[in-house]
């Protein structure tokens, strides 16, 4: 090639592949910058008549939406297991996971962001005070792959139940997929006009176009890396951000677990959908005196674990060809520094499947201890307290989720953990309880998906003073305001805040 060719011609397709057999699935033509703008101002038009629908409406359209999903199950997790890779039975639960968060934001969006009166105080008690929660508008969602209905459904649904648009970018790794939702929303609610929930395909410039369309709000999931330039983008317009990031989630197992399950929970936390689970569990820390007895548990149940793409499979390949050359360097790391693996190693790396990994007392300064590895290894590293437990699992720069196992203390480790979620006795508990809010900080991200918080996030208050009457003589911010109300407000004051002892 000739220096003066361009080095990256620009692309008009994308191409869906099988992670497991490199086949072909499908191609799809991709939004450049005029085809996102365009499917940003339809969705401008429809968010004004959707968000005037009321809540029971924006309900039922919802739930009907659910159903659909039902009806075209089979078809929807046969195509997750085709383009993302992972098992049928895991797609399955990740759409019933998905049915259970559509369902909360449907039937909850009335009571969570119904107009709020509150006191307006006894300066100004002839007023009425009230905060109404209003839609943002057109909302911005670009998504991974690794849970690729569940995970960007955390910002869709909700968006959604607030009364907002959405026009979401699926990853380039489970395109497919994303279109099948949002085609499915139409097929369920044919009398709606189009661009309430629509799909723009595409590869990262894709989703740098909508980050710097007209919208809102951008609501990101995807990696640390992407969401700081993300950020920086959408501080352009002063778009606001909600970043869901990475992890490098860590699990305590106390003096006093109940090794067994901790062990059970570690090796099914650490390997399903190939680790590629951004609050999947990473690192474990777990107490001298239970260490043995936990290490060989772990190390018995996964020996039986496997990678594959048939029914007897575990779970499947790594969806996404460049992250197994990150599993294999962590995996050299964390060998180069002291650390053994107990299970596997790396001829663990077979093409796209990852046989599981367990790694023991690995150097925490470690990439495999420090970065997301995503892929289906774990560290295990003996402590010989719950304090140097703590400190150990809280040095990181990720803070999305964690796990303690402890018959007796199990709150009282959660509450000193700095994580987005916690689950106690139990793996990932958290991420299936749609009430509650999920996400990180730091290079873990920004805001929160699901519950009342995760619905908050797609709209802005909107606070209304409404004056009842008039006080004659108290017009505060009025120049006909007397002396004698100054001389009154001089007395009142040291009355309502000066007695503070
Ligand atoms: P990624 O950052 O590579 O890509 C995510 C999305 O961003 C894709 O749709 C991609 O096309 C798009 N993108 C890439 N560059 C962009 C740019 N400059 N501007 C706008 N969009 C751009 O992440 P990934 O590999 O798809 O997903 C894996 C990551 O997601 C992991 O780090 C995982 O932990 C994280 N994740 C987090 C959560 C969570 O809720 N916190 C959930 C699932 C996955």
């Amino acid at each position: 090639m000739s220096t003066t060719e361009p080095t990256t011609a620009r692309r008009t397709v994308l191409t869906s592949v099988n992670p497991a057999t490199g086949e072909v699935i499908d191609t799809h033509p991709i939004a450049d910058e005029e085809a996102v703008a365009a499917a940003v101002a339809k969705a401008r038009t429809a968010a004004a008549s959707w968000g005037a629908l009321s809540y029971s409406d924006r309900k039922r359209y919802l739930l009907r939406w659910s159903t659909r999903l039902v009806e075209k199950s089979d078809e929807l997790c046969d195509l997750i297991h085709l383009e993302n890779g992972k098992t049928r039975d895991d797609a399955f639960l990740e759409l019933l996971l998905t049915l259970e968060h559509i369902s909360w934001a449907a039937k909850n969006a009335e009571k969570v962001l119904k107009t709020k009166k509150v006191s307006a105080g006894a300066l100004m008690s002839n007023f009425g005070a009230y905060i109404e929660q209003r839609p943002l508008g057109v909302i911005g969602v670009i998504g991974p792959w690794n849970y690729p209905i569940y995970t960007p459904n955390g910002s869709i649904a909700y968006a959604l139940a607030a009364g907002n648009a959405v026009v979401y970018k699926p990853s380039e790794f489970s395109t497919g997929i994303g279109n099948f939702v949002a085609q499915a929303f139409a097929e369920a609610n044919p009398e709606l006009p189009d661009g309430i929930f629509t799909t723009i395909n595409g590869y990262g410039e894709t989703g740098a176009a909508l980050v710097r369309a007209d919208i809102d709000k951008i609501a990101f999931t995807g990696s640390a890396a992407t969401g700081k330039k993300i950020m920086a983008a959408a501080a352009d317009r002063l778009t606001p951000v909600l970043l869901e990031c990475g992890g490098k989630d860590a699990v305590i197992v106390a003096a006093d677990a109940d090794v067994t399950a901790a062990a059970d929970a570690v090796a099914y936390g650490a390997t399903m959908n190939s680790g590629q689970t951004c609050a999947g569990v990473e690192r474990v820390y777990v107490d001298a005196s239970v260490r043995d007895k936990f290490v060989a548990e772990v190390k018995r149940i996964l020996t039986d674990v496997h990678p594959g793409s048939d029914g007897k499979a575990a779970y499947g390949p790594m969806t996404m060809p460049s992250q197994i050359d990150i599993v294999r360097r962590h995996i050299e790391d964390a060998l180069k520094n002291g650390g053994t693996a107990v299970l596997g190693g790396l001829d663990s790396i077979k093409g796209a499947f990852i046989e599981p990994v367990v790694l023991v007392d690995v150097d925490e300064d470690s990439a495999a201890v420090r970065e997301e590895t995503f892929g289906p290894t774990v560290t295990i590293r003996t402590v010989n307290s719950i304090d140097e437990a703590i400190d150990l699992a809280n040095d990181s720069t990720y803070s999305l989720g964690s796990t303690v196992f402890s018959r007796k203390h199990g709150l009282e480790i959660a509450r000193r953990i700095k994580a987005g979620a916690t689950s106690v006795n139990s793996v990932l508990g958290f991420a299936a309880i749609s009430a509650l809010p999920f996400g990180g900080g730091r290079d873990s991200g920004i805001g929160r998906i699901h519950g009342a918080p995760g619905m908050l996030e797609f709209t802005t208050p909107h606070s209304i003073a409404v004056q009842r009457f008039a006080i004659p003589g108290m017009a505060l911010m009025s120049y006909s305001r007397t002396a004698s109300t100054m001389k009154l407000l001089r007395r009142v004051v040291p009355i309502l805040h000066g007695r503070n002892k």
